[in-house]
C-alpha cells in the first residue's frame, strides 16, 4: 500500500487506468473519484472503479493522503484552488498533465505548506477518453516523467515513484522546462501537424474529400487517428505550452521551407539525404523499444490483452 486513501480528480482515460492499477495492486484501501461530470461519477461507480464519487471537488480530497490531478491541464489552477482548504495535513499531490511548467505555476501557489507537490507525466495514451477507455496495461514499458521541484521532499517523490513503478512504466526525472521542450517536438508538433492535415482535407470540395477517405490507407489514416484525440485536452496543451511549441513550430517551418525549395528546384540529392537521415531515426526509435503502440518491453504472452483491441492503439502525449 502506498496510501490509505487516494483521490483521483478527472476520471478519464488516464485517471481510470490508474484507478484500475491501484485496485489491482491494492495500493490504497480506498479510492475516491472527484470529477466535474455527474455522468462520469455515475459511470465510475457503476464500473466499481472507486469507493465514492462526487462532483464536489473540495470534498473529494478529504481524508486522502495522495491526490492525483488527472483532468485537462487548463483546469489545474481552478482545481488546486478548490482543494486548497480541504487537503489533509501531509498529503501528497501529483498530476499527470502533458505540460509541466504551466501546471506547476497554476497549482503550486494554491497548495498549503503542509502539502507536497510532485508533478508527473506518463508518456502513454490513446485517442479515447472517459472512464470506460482506461485499462491497466496502458503504461507498461512507457515512460513516466517526474519533474519534482527543488523543495519537494524525498518521501513525497518516493510515494509517486511507487505509484508509477506499479504501472509498469519506466521512470525518468527531468527539469520542467526541458520536459516541455522535448514534448513539444515528440508529441505536440506531431499532433499539430495531424490536426492541420486532417483540417486541410476536411476543407476540400466534396468529390475530392470522398476520395481522400476512400484511399486514406496510403498515409492519411494514421493522421486521422492522432487528429481524433480529445479536443479539450489538446486545446489546453497548446495554450499551456505556448513558448516551447512556437519555438519548435518555427524550426519546423524553416525545415519545411527547405524541403519545399528542394522539390521546386528538383534537388533530388537533398531530398534523398533528408529521407535517409529520418529513416535512421526510425531505427533508433525501434531500438529504444518505443515503436510498438503496445507494451514495448513485454512479450505479448506476458501481457493481458484489453478486451477491446482499439484501446491498445496509442497516441502518447
Ligand atoms: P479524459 O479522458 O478526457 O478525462 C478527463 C476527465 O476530467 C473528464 O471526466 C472531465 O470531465 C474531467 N474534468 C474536466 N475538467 C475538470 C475539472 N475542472 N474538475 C474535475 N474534473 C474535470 O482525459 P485524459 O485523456 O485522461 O487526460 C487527462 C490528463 O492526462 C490531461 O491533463 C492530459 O494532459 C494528461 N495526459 C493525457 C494523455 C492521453 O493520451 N490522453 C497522456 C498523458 C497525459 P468532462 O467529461 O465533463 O469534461
Amino acid at each position: 500500500m502506498i496510501a490509505k486513501q487516494i483521490t483521483i480528480i478527472g476520471f478519464g482515460l488516464i485517471g481510470s487506468s490508474l484507478a484500475r492499477i491501484i485496485r489491482r495492486d491494492n495500493l490504497a484501501a480506498r479510492i475516491v473519484c472527484g470529477d466535474q461530470s455527474d455522468v462520469v461519477c455515475h459511470k465510475v461507480m457503476e464500473l466499481k472503479l472507486a469507493d465514492a464519487a462526487t462532483t464536489d471537488i473540495a470534498e473529494s480530497v478529504k481524508g486522502s493522503d495522495l491526490v492525483i490531478l488527472a483532468m485537462p491541464v487548463g483546469a489545474s489552477g481552478q482545481v488546486a484552488q478548490a482543494i486548497s482548504r480541504t487537503l489533509e495535513q501531509g498529503a501528497v499531490v501529483t498530476d499527470v498533465g502533458s505540460v509541466k511548467q504551466s501546471v506547476i505555476a497554476a497549482v503550486k501557489p494554491h497548495l498549503p505548506p503542509h502539502v507536497d507537490f510532485v508533478p508527473a507525466h506518463p508518456i502513454a495514451g490513446t485517442e479515447h477518453s472517459g472512464p470506460e477507455a482506461g485499462f491497466p496495461e496502458l503504461f507498461i514499458g512507457r515512460w513516466a516523467i517526474l519533474t519534482p521541484l527543488p523543495d519537494t521532499p524525498l518521501n513525497a517523490i518516493e510515494t509517486v515513484t511507487k505509484l508509477w513503478e506499479a504501472t509498469g512504466a519506466n521512470l525518468e526525472f527531468m527539469e520542467p522546462r526541458r520536459h516541455d521542450l522535448v514534448l513539444a517536438i515528440t508529441s505536440h508538433l506531431p499532433h499539430l501537424i495531424a490536426y492541420t492535415i486532417v483540417g486541410t482535407a476536411s476543407d476540400l470540395e466534396d468529390h475530392l474529400k470522398a476520395d481522400v477517405i476512400k484511399f486514406s490507407a496510403s498515409g492519411f489514416r494514421d493522421f486521422t487517428r492522432i487528429a481524433a484525440s480529445d479536443p479539450i485536452m489538446w486545446r489546453d496543451i497548446f495554450v499551456n505550452n505556448q513558448d516551447a511549441v512556437l519555438e519548435i513550430v518555427q524550426r519546423f517551418n524553416e525545415d519545411l521551407t527547405g524541403l519545399q525549395r528542394a522539390i521546386r528546384y528538383g534537388d533530388a540529392q537533398a531530398l534523398q539525404d533528408m529521407f535517409t537521415r529520418t529513416r535512421a531515426i526510425r531505427r533508433q526509435v525501434i531500438d529504444a523499444k518505443q515503436a510498438d503502440y503496445r507494451y514495448p518491453n513485454k512479450s505479448p504472452e506476458a501481457v493481458p490483452q484489453p478486451a477491446d483491441p482499439r484501446k491498445a492503439s496509442g497516441s502518447a502525449t
